[in-house]
């Protein structure tokens, strides 16, 4: 067995051999299989508590009709009301299965052995494993101080004086997984604009829809202006849609033609693009979602301030906390009564646990868990 692992990674390439899997939420149905429980709840990966808006699951099931056709290898519809409802070219837009299908073609476009990356350490993890797996250096940024007033967050003075020659991309989650901590428009916009045009600048925004702050910025007109720049964004998040796996990009026109070049012909399939349409048309349901993650996070966090808990403030739909006892074992002991968080060793956040926003019932589920726990009386 060993001597076989050896022998194929000795084959594989090497910024492969490097790379730690992604390590994902546990599923639902893991922890029923292993524990024998029943009465579950996720809070581990950030999805909507509210699910989908239900035009997407009618749009969606409809396209069943069809299955044994491709979907439009070019998401003709789904691009155009992108680009209408955010007023840019239908040749800005790039269609992924879901964002992280994006931050591969930028990784399998810009970087190579010799060129590097730069990025903050707590940022995204799928930063790093995109970068690794084409062979381009990591440039990893030392963040904000834990006292700072966005702590861990990312320092873009840092992350400057680590461009050189070799960098290729940048990346900036605004606001930031799992830190939910987020860069105002003002700092944003001077940071792009300083940066050498060798530099493709993504500008992650997965969690956009959320965000309430005056200051963050709108950054769609951005485009125009400086053409190495690149916004991701998905339908995993406030829209419901995780399981679908769609996202897109904008970005200048040449750079969406070079990420058409390796994409896979048909990398976002048909209910995506179907549900993906209905969902933008459901204004309601995406400002339900926000009022009820808004409220839900005063809930978590407040509770947090009376436990004294130490977590860090999100303007996200997740937020990161830590407690006297190790990490781990507040994960376990969590799992073990049906609720499911996310430990994040693996964003270099050892002693850090985050969790989703979820509905008030389970919120409290989770608090209530975790006051005991903690020996917090209720
Ligand atoms: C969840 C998330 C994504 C989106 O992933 P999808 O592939 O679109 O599901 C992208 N960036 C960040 C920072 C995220 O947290």
């Amino acid at each position: 067995m060993n001597d076989l692992r050896q022998h194929f990674a000795s084959l594989a390439v090497d910024g492969v051999r490097s790379i730690q899997p992604y390590a994902p939420g546990k599923p639902i149905s893991e922890l029923a299989r292993e524990y024998g429980l029943n009465d579950i709840i996720k809070l581990a990966s950030n999805e909507n508590p509210l699910g989908p808006s239900p035009l997407a699951v009618a749009a969606c099931q409809s396209e069943l009709n069809d299955l044994e056709i491709y979907p439009d290898g070019n998401g003709f519809a789904l691009k155009q009301a992108l680009a209408e409802k955010l007023d840019v070219d239908i040749a800005c837009i790039t269609l992924g299965n879901g964002s992280n299908d994006i931050l591969e073609f930028v990784a399998r476009v810009f970087l190579s052995p010799g060129y590097n990356a730069v990025f903050s350490r707590h940022a995204f993890a799928v930063y790093p494993l995109v970068s690794m797996a084409v062979g381009a250096t990591l440039n990893v940024a030392s963040p904000n101080a834990a006292d700072d007033l966005m702590p861990y967050g990312h320092n873009l003075e840092n992350m400057r004086s680590l461009v050189d020659q070799q960098t290729r991309v940048i990346f900036i989650a605004n606001p930031n997984n799992p830190t939910g901590t987020w860069l105002q428009s003002e700092e944003l916009e001077s940071f792009i604009k300083d940066l050498p045009d060798h530099v493709i600048i993504v500008l992650d925004e997965a969690y956009v829809e959320y965000v309430q702050e005056k200051q963050y910025p709108n950054s769609i007109p951005w485009i125009e202006k400086y053409p190495n720049l690149v916004i991701t964004r998905t339908f995993s998040k406030v829209y419901g849609l995780a399981g679908l796996r769609i996202g897109y990009s904008i970005s200048n026109p040449h750079i969406a033609d070079l990420f058409n070049r390796v994409r896979q012909p048909f990398n976002t399939n048909s209910l995506a693009q179907a549900g993906a349409i209905a969902a933008l048309s459901d204004h309601t349901h995406i400002q339900h979602s926000v009022e009820s993650n808004s409220k839900g996070l005063l809930q978590v966090a407040s509770e947090f301030d009376q436990m004294g808990l130490d977590y860090i403030p999100s303007v996200g739909n997740f937020i990161s906390f830590k407690t006297a006892l190790p990490g781990e074992q507040v994960y376990q002991s969590l799992l073990q009564q049906g609720i499911i968080i996310r430990p994040i060793s693996n964003y270099d956040l050892p002693d850090f646990l985050r969790v989703t926003i979820g509905s008030e019932q389970h919120n409290d589920r989770f608090l209530q868990a975790l006051k005991i726990m903690t020996g917090n009386k209720a």
